[in-house]
């Protein structure tokens, strides 16, 4: 009896190891494997970002991203699946797997290519300086400090332009047109955030807001990000965006958005 329990331990013991080694197996498999496996592509963003992703009527993620994930999800054969959630919260989605891919106007930088790999860019930004109209108090760079700046959290807005302006007020908003807003009603002197997007708001604002002119920043450019080293994955979603610059998709998609409302 002594015996046999030993023997039932010590096949408890090897049942135990193999679904350890099976399970330690299965973590080893590639994003693309388990993204094929699984049949969703898990797409990360924040909706609030038009024209690259916007809610519409309905409630359904759509934009330039959008159309984006789409494809890639179609290429690969799986049915894609919206995520949406705070900018800032994406880097952590993508790293504890919540999401597969991050498309968001997300600009490359270095700071993020130290968490995460981008894929090849599909579009070229620029931030810009928006204040209310008739407000000369900010003209150039020099002029922004120590003002009251408005920026979407954690966006390259944020901690590459303002977080670096001398004695600036940096108020942090979970979108731009909130920031925008409060440019409008006088509690900010200025947003700084990518010329897409803030362009798409100004339309909408009849001319209350205006860009100053005299600022300018760096380009930089939107890829899709995934987590680090997994190369199968980022080579399809090369693929695919190559293809979407080449045949001038993309530049289809943002006339196609960039339409405000
Ligand atoms: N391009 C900017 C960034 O990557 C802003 C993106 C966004 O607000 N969705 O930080």
């Amino acid at each position: 009896m002594k015996h046999g329990k030993k023997v039932l331990a010590l096949l408890v013991c090897v049942a135990m190891t193999a679904v350890l080694a099976v399970g330690c197996g299965g973590s080893s498999k590639s994003a693309l494997d388990e993204i094929k496996e699984k049949g969703q592509l898990v797409w990360g963003t924040n909706a609030q970002f038009p024209p690259f992703e916007s809610k519409d009527g309905s409630g359904n993620v759509v934009g330039v991203d959008a159309d984006i994930a789409k494809a890639i999800a179609d290429d690969l054969g799986v049915e894609l699946v919206v995520e949406d959630m705070e900018f800032d919260s994406l880097p952590a989605a993508l790293k504890s797997g919540k999401i597969d891919i991050i498309g968001a106007g997300y600009t490359e930088n270095e700071e993020r290519l130290q968490e995460m790999d981008f894929s090849n860019k599909y579009f070229t930004a620029e931030q810009i300086v928006v204040v209310k109209a008739g407000n000369t108090s900010i003209t150039d760079k020099e002029s922004l400090k120590g003002k009251k700046i408005g920026v979407q959290t954690g966006t390259t807005g944020d901690l590459e332009c303002a977080s670096k302006i001398e004695g600036a007020e940096v108020n942090r908003y979970d979108s731009m047109q909130l920031a925008c807003e409060d440019v409008k009603n006088g509690k900010l002197d200025c947003v700084i955030g990518d010329n897409l997007t803030i362009g798409f708001i100004l339309n909408k604002m009849n001319g209350e807001l205006v860009k100053v002119e005299g600022i300018s920043y760096d380009s930089e450019e939107y890829g899709f990000a995934v987590v680090k080293g997994e190369t199968e994955l980022l080579d399809e979603v090369n693929k695919v965006i190559d293809e979407l610059v080449q045949n001038g998709e993309i530049d289809k998609m943002v006339d196609k958005y960039n339409v405000g409302e």
